[in-house]
């Protein structure tokens, strides 16, 4: 029941996640992308603000335009609702996890976008840095935990140094949007232990190393492309704490 509570709740939350995303890939203002239908240029109608009902009521594609949804944009709700679920689960009844719940939902903002324009903006990662800090400050102090908060801190900065040394080295691969990103993730696997950052920071490099040697042998990419590094990143993070949890709770 929780689950399917938090479920619907994340499909919500994606909802309103699509326009911010669409925003972001268009470099539009945020207004202007809600006065438009999710998939198309169309003016927005009512309906249009139901999760999922403004591509399955007309099967993917624009009734108007007939422009279809794409399977990008359809996926932003489903997994904001499935991170929501495994975060409320997860976390459960504690204070910092309006903290968690912002940190993925920022999360799968930064991936979508990084996926298809590889970039990592700053109109995203400052608000997402600061009010998650603030949040995770807050419900740390309510739950009686400030103590942890030294940890998730350095662990934050931590990362980020990691990267820095590489982005600075590799000009491309590694970007400064990925050094932020580090920040951000630091800061939220910190808070479960210094290891929980090690383990996000390995899985990351583990996962992108992965893909793309799959992707060469499939001849998707070339030798000479690189992929978006923020959303492995992203994955390598949720993983390690969805371990510290699931061992911290059994
Ligand atoms: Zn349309």
């Amino acid at each position: 029941m929780l689950y399917l509570v938090a479920g619907l709740l994340g499909l919500c939350a994606g909802r309103l996640l699509v326009p911010l995303i669409r925003a972001e890939l268009e470099r539009a203002p945020v207004r202007s992308v809600m006065a438009r239908r999710p998939n198309c240029d169309c003016p927005v109608r009512p309906a249009d603000y139901a999760p999922l009902w403004w591509w399955a009521g007309s099967r993917g594609s624009c009734s108007r335009c007939n422009r279809p949804a794409g399977v990008f944009y359809r996926l932003v709700e489903p997994v904001t609702a499935a991170a929501w679920a495994g975060t409320v689960g997860l976390v459960g009844a504690q204070w910092v996890l309006a903290s968690f719940l912002w940190m993925v939902s920022v999360t799968v903002v930064l991936s979508f976008v990084d996926l298809r324009s590889y970039r990592l903006p700053n109109r995203v990662l400052v608000p997402g840095v600061v009010v998650g800090l603030l949040l995770l400050a807050g419900g740390a102090l309510l739950d009686g935990r400030i103590g942890d908060l030294p940890e998730a801190l350095a662990s934050g900065l931590g990362y980020s140094v990691a990267l820095l040394i590489p982005a600075l080295l590799t000009r491309g691969a590694i970007g400064m949007g990925d050094v932020k990103l580090a920040l951000l993730l630091g800061l939220f696997t910190g808070y479960h232990g210094w290891e929980t950052t090690v383990a996000a920071l390995v899985g990351g490099f583990l996962l992108a190393g992965a893909v793309g040697v799959l992707l060469l042998a499939l001849r998707r990419i070339t030798r000479h492309d690189h992929l978006p590094f923020g959303p492995f990143m992203v994955a390598g993070a949720w993983l390690a704490i969805v371990r510290a949890l699931a061992s911290f709770n059994s």
